[in-house]
């Protein structure tokens, strides 16, 4: 496979459509309650933590987070993020079954042990959290101690998710995060001994001095851990956006190619290792729920990238946090102070959003099948929206130069990447996509 001129195209991750970077600013009022408010009982509900702290910045950094200098600012947040639950809570009345939680950030054991469990025993008291529910936290290996191990077990964790990013002592130092593998590979038996039985981890390419081969060796060295899933990003420089990547040395990062050649080399070590190349950025073992779900046609796509949850609406807590519902998105303010300030005044703190129109959602579903399956039946997806699918005729236009690369087959309504084109599905969703401007390098690259 080689890199073709699409690779380049600046696009967006499609992790919601209308991408977040349309979201709109509302004049200070809250954004969400008439969505809340809608929310029926029958409709099944995903939680999204956010903890906008880490113990120090990693360069390549693309969250919503910052230095937590004392634990007493980590307590102070818990107590905001319980008051803003149990405000939400309040207001959805009688919420639906929640499938799934998600704590994300940040990380979300800079949170102490005790105010985990707290966090989680509110969330069980306020919301009907089912017993089969998923519930995954992201981890820094390099902080989490036994004490948080036993907490995230005990708060009923099925899933933690590790950022390895490289296992090169070199490519560590260039990203200012050094984190020897005896360290991840002790932290991996711990948390499975302690029951947390599915484990995740995170490789980047496209780092500074990193290397198709550094790739292959991070491969190797999670895949030799057992780990369940591999999620692979390619780094995103974008310093205008993200200050901490101001320190990432610019000339040491990897041009297009040898990008293109550092997914490549991971994605054919880790389907030799035995995973399943799911979606445009994860790898899971055949009997893991997500390559399940793959199989099955039941792959979603949400703000953590691929998921098998099945809920209706997922509601996000906390700074920067994004909820959606079936009526349209709703991201919390990113500031902590602000956010705060909002909590403690006893109001919900969304001001940006986007209510989904009609023709969003056919595209959302559109966009949602390309990027899970490579492929989409026009005509099916539009008889679920009692639409006809020359509403979305003007795609057709855009998918002729994948074609002419070979890239696409176009079947009657039937879209299909080719397995030239695996690579390539972020650019086929974008064809769907008909606000997408043209390329202002204000999103992360295709590939
Ligand atoms: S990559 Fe993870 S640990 Fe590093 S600064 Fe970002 S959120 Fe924190």
């Amino acid at each position: 496979m080689f890199l073709h001129r699409h690779a380049t195209a600046a696009l967006p991750r499609y992790t919601s459509y209308p991408p977040a970077n349309r979201f709109a600013e509302t004049d200070g009022r809250e954004f969400t309650p008439w969505w809340l408010d809608g929310l029926k009982s029958t409709e099944s509900l995903s939680l999204y933590l956010h903890v906008p702290f880490c113990a120090q910045l990693c360069w390549y950094c693309g969250c919503h987070t910052s230095v937590a200098n004392d634990s007493a600012r980590v307590d102070r947040f818990v107590g905001r993020l319980l008051r803003e639950i149990a405000l939400v809570a309040g207001r959805i009345g009688e919420p639906g079954d929640v499938c799934s939680i998600h704590f994300g950030g940040g990380t979300p054991t800079m949170m102490s042990p005790e105010a985990f469990a707290q966090v989680m025993r509110t969330l069980r008291d306020l919301f009907p959290v089912r017993a089969d529910a998923e519930i995954a936290v992201e981890i820094d290996p390099r902080t989490l101690d036994a004490a948080h191990v036993a907490a995230l077990a005990a708060g009923g964790v099925t899933r933690a998710s590790l950022g390895v990013q490289d296992v090169d002592p070199e490519v560590q130092r260039a990203i200012n995060r050094i984190q020897p593998t005896e360290l991840v590979a002790q932290k991996i038996a711990a948390l499975r001994s302690a029951g947390i039985g599915s484990i995740n981890a995170d490789l980047m390419y496209g780092l500074p001095g990193q290397t198709a081969d550094h790739v292959r060796r991070s491969a190797d060295t999670v895949s030799g851990l057992g780990v369940d899933r591999v999620a692979v990003f390619g780094y995103a420089h974008v310093p205008w956006f993200k200050k901490n990547q101001s320190a990432i040395d610019v000339t040491r990062l990897p041009g297009a190619q040898a990008r293109f050649e550092q997914a490549e080399a991971a994605s054919e070590y880790l389907v030799a290792a035995g995973y399943v190349d799911i979606g445009i950025d994860h790898f899971a073992r055949p009997q893991d729920s997500l390559a399940v779900a793959a199989r099955d046609g039941r792959l979603r796509r949400n703000f953590q990238g691929y998921t098998d949850d099945p809920a209706d609406a997922l509601i996000g807590f906390g700074p920067s946090s994004i909820s959606a519902y079936p009526g349209g998105y709703a991201q919390n303010i990113p500031n902590v102070k602000q956010w705060s300030d909002a909590v403690d005044a006893g109001r919900l703190s969304a001001r940006r959003g986007i209510a989904v129109t009609e023709d969003d959602r056919l595209r959302r579903a559109i966009v949602e099948r390309v990027l899970c399956d490579g492929r989409v039946d026009l005509e099916a997806v539009a008889a679920d929206f009692t639409r006809d699918p020359c509403a979305v005729g003007d795609a057709f236009e855009r998918v002729a130069p994948l074609v002419a690369d070979g890239l696409v087959r176009v079947d009657g309504w039937v879209i299909a990447a080719t397995p030239a084109g695996r690579r390539y599905w972020r650019s086929l969703a974008a064809c769907f996509d008909p606000e997408l401007a043209p390329a202002k390098g204000r999103h992360s690259v295709a590939v």
